[in-house]
């Protein structure tokens, strides 16, 4: 697949002058646009903090295939039903959710899991596998036991669960998911999703780590969470997160081609021109500050001539 050539100035933020990436080569750019335009591939769901009043929570969506037999990877599921609502506005129908990586068992990022199996419990054709690591795996079956009881036996085999292992791959559809271990004072992982020669990789939350930074190398799309601007770096890392400079500084070491930040605080405590200011002056690639329903075309590779 590939990330399809063009200009969105509107998103993304340009770098000071002497340091802009150079545009236009065979690889293109990624595209950003109205979650309601074109059919979206890769959308960002919810972009804020645990206590982000203005956004919603953390959850992506990678529509592998579209169409009546649709097939979305989730990763992570926002703080609650706001999950539900913003897969409708998305246009991502509920029964093409056929895969849910969870990153880490906080509300802000497991909340919505509950919400969704009921709701998928009522669709007959749903049937879904969810991907954790092994201590989150146990707390999310907690986690159900304690809100909904039940909820696994309604979907029988239709819900099926995966251990998964840092460092390890394994398929969804024709894209290929690593999870990779970071750093957020308890269990948290990371995932690195290709498909084709394309490569989008999420970091989940986390302070800088040498795990993340290995698997971000030669990403297309680096989607990298930031707490606030480097002043409030000694919290950010005690709170197990990173600021935007760490995360521009990540890309760069990384060679990463495009940084999108997100799980970002409430703008009276984080400005968002400060934290892209702040990224921009370190990062050279394009860098963007998602917001909700962010929607990147990633399109199947033409052959070259
Ligand atoms: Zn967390
Ligand atoms: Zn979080």
């Amino acid at each position: 697949m590939e990330i399809r050539a063009h200009d969105d100035a509107d998103h993304w933020i340009p770098a000071p002058a002497a340091r802009q990436a150079p545009v236009g080569d065979r690889h293109g750019e990624p595209r950003i646009r109205p979650a309601n335009a074109l059919p979206p591939r890769v959308v960002m769901l919810g972009t804020g903090d645990p206590l982000n009043h203005e956004r919603a929570q953390a959850s992506l969506a990678f529509q592998l295939r579209e169409g009546a037999d649709g097939e979305t990877l989730l990763i992570d599921t926002s703080s609650g039903t706001i999950l539900l609502g913003q897969l409708r506005a998305a246009g991502i129908a509920l029964m093409s959710i056929r895969h849910v990586c969870i990153s880490h068992r906080h509300f802000d990022h497991a909340g919505g899991l509950a919400p969704l199996l009921v709701a998928l419990s009522a669709i007959p054709e749903a049937a879904v596998t969810v991907h954790a690591p092994p201590a989150t795996r146990a707390a999310l079956h907690d986690l159900l036991a304690a809100s909904i009881p039940g909820v696994e036996r309604w979907l029988g085999p239709r819900l099926q669960w995966s251990t998964v292992t840092p460092g390890r791959a394994f398929a969804v559809g024709d894209a290929t998911v690593t999870p990779f271990a970071v750093e957020h004072g308890l269990e948290c992982v990371g995932f690195r999703v290709e498909r084709g020669s394309r490569s989008i990789v999420y970091s989940a939350d986390t302070r800088p780590c040498a795990s993340l930074s290995a698997h971000a190398e030669g990403a297309d799309l680096l989607i990298h969470e930031a707490y606030g601007v480097q002043a409030t770096a000694d919290e950010a890392h005690h709170l197990g997160h990173a600021t935007a400079a760490d995360a521009a500084r990540m890309a760069h070491a990384a060679g990463v081609r495009h940084l999108l930040l997100t799980h970002l605080r409430s703008s009276r405590l984080a400005r968002p021109q400060a934290l892209g200011a702040e990224a921009a002056a370190i990062f050279s690639g394009r860098l963007a500050l998602a917001t909700d329903l962010t929607t990147i075309a990633v399109e199947p590779v033409r052959p070259i001539p």
